[in-house]
């Protein structure tokens, strides 16, 4: 299996900037860690991808939690991801299988909630709606109405055959002239950027497909390789049973001689003894 990659660079005839991705290493412990099936392994990944897109576009330090919420079966999925591909991503049903005439992979109609998060302080929420579409659509209409630059988007995320996680976010640089955006969007009109075959090999021969279309050289800025990343730890644990305070901590006490508690995203167990707890409240 080949290590995960991420490229930012740009297209300076376009000025266009952009972030590919294999991810499929990240996706797999994910998938693994969290017990993940059919559709909503699906939604996991490609949330995971989105929410590293959406960190791209902000400035460094700052991680994004992308948050789905729909009437669908799923119900809600969240991904985390910083600028450097740190990711994480769990969701309520584990093993939703959603009918093939389901576009939303059951997850259906709702909210798109994004938080930028600077370390543990809330920098920016918004929210747009989670529309009935293919969810590339959805994070395209959150991106649009949120900046305002162009983008493209393509996700390749495959949780059952060849098992990928990879994509590409192409994004204008502030005062692209139109004319340059339209030669641009001519360009991409010759590649199926919904297809599997984009992404059939590495990122590289992606970014050769692209090369082609758009007559132009891509430059790398940055490289990295992305990871799977939870940030739990037994102190946060600790942080987390002080806010329910005393008398509730005391009650599980009393009901299971102790305190366990598994980390949604990681799957990591933390227990505390009786010990442990009445020390966090002298
Ligand atoms: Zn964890």
């Amino acid at each position: 299996m080949k290590d995960d990659i991420y490229k930012v660079g740009i297209f300076e005839d376009y000025n266009f900037r952009f972030l590919i991705t294999d991810c499929t290493n990240t996706y797999i412990e994910t998938m693994k860690r969290n017990s993940l099936e059919h559709s909503s392994a699906n939604l996991v990944g490609k949330s995971m991808l989105a929410s590293f897109f959406l960190a791209f576009m902000v400035k460094e330090g700052i991680a994004v939690n992308l948050q789905l919420e729909g009437d669908g079966e799923i119900e809600r999925v969240i991904a985390y991801s910083d600028r450097i591909g740190r990711m994480k991503g769990h969701t309520k049903h584990r093993q939703i299988l959603a009918g093939v005439e389901d576009v939303t992979l059951g997850i259906g109609k709702g909210f798109f909630r994004v938080t930028r998060w600077g370390g543990s302080h809330k920098i920016h929420q918004s929210v747009t709606k989670l529309d009935k579409i293919p969810f590339e659509q959805n994070l395209i209409n959150y991106i649009n109405e949120s900046d305002q630059l162009v983008s493209f988007v393509s996700l390749y995320v495959d949780h059952e055959n060849e098992i990928s996680a990879k994509g590409i976010i192409l994004q204008s640089l502030p005062f692209t002239e139109q004319k340059v955006i339209d030669k641009l969007m001519d360009g991409i009109s010759n590649i199926d950027l919904g297809t599997k075959e984009l992404f059939a090999t590495d990122i590289s021969y992606t970014l050769d497909v692209l090369e082609k279309a758009l007559d132009s050289k891509a430059t790398i800025l940055e490289e990295g390789k992305p990871e799977f990343y939870c940030g739990c730890s037994m102190q946060k644990i600790k942080s987390a049973i002080v806010s329910i305070g005393r008398d509730e901590a005391y009650s599980i006490l009393e009901e299971q001689g102790e305190i366990e508690m598994i980390c949604e995203f990681c799957s990591e167990k933390y227990v505390l003894d009786a010990e442990e707890v009445r020390l966090l409240f002298i």
